[in-house]
């Protein structure tokens, strides 16, 4: 179901910041001002307005890409805590869901490609058109403010069962090899010693 386009429009803060303080918010956390990050902010943000208040939310990123920050730096979800899931669709869209409830109905949130050629700045940074560093930064920036919720689209879903169950670990032996711990169904010896060790030279 979509909820309707109007509802989308008039947002202007971001989950109780305004945008310079959010914007601010993002440097420190992300390191720099990420436009996606930006953009995830307000999307966020019309996803928990429009929910009902005091429920509690899981969260999902279809992307592992800027987006997990903004929900993690504007809900209590994280991925260490396990309430923010990655699925790694490579969409910019977010889901929050009401895990307590038996159906998990929620929100999911993402970017409307064909309401982006309103804006050029954007439309150019979201399809890559511009080469790193050509961006027109301040440009962007002003524009994802002026845009807002405006190039959102958002749709009430219900997640899965399967989704949401929570995997057990089982139990944890110590790896032969290098001596530290890890999950025993993994096999005789740790993922890394099984020689998954592309990650050092
Ligand atoms: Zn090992």
């Amino acid at each position: 179901m979509t909820i309707e386009a109007a509802a989308c429009s008039e947002l202007k803060e971001i989950a109780g910041y305004s945008f310079d303080e959010y914007r601010e918010l993002v440097r420190q956390f992300h390191g720099s001002e990420a436009p996606g990050l930006l953009i995830g902010g307000f999307m966020v943000a019309l996803a928990l307005q429009s929910l009902d208040e005091g429920g509690f939310y899981d969260a999902i990123s279809e992307t592992r890409t800027c987006l997990p920050d903004a929900i993690q730096l504007l809900t209590p979800c994280t991925i260490g805590n396990g309430w923010l899931k990655i699925v790694p669709f490579g969409r910019y869209a977010l889901t929050l869901y009401d895990k307590t409830v038996p159906s998990h109905p929620g929100v999911r949130v993402h970017v409307d490609a064909g309401k982006l050629k309103a804006w050029p700045e954007i439309y150019a940074w979201f399809f890559k058109l511009k080469a790193k560093g050509q961006e027109g930064q301040e440009n962007l920036g002003e524009q994802i403010r002026q845009a807002g919720t405006s190039i959102l689209g958002i749709t009430r879903i219900s997640v899965n069962d399967q989704f949401t169950k929570k995997v057990h670990k089982g139990k944890i032996g110590v790896c032969e090899q290098c001596g530290e711990a890890y999950p025993a169904e993994d096999g005789q010896v740790c993922l890394a010693c099984q020689g998954n060790t592309a990650v050092y030279l």
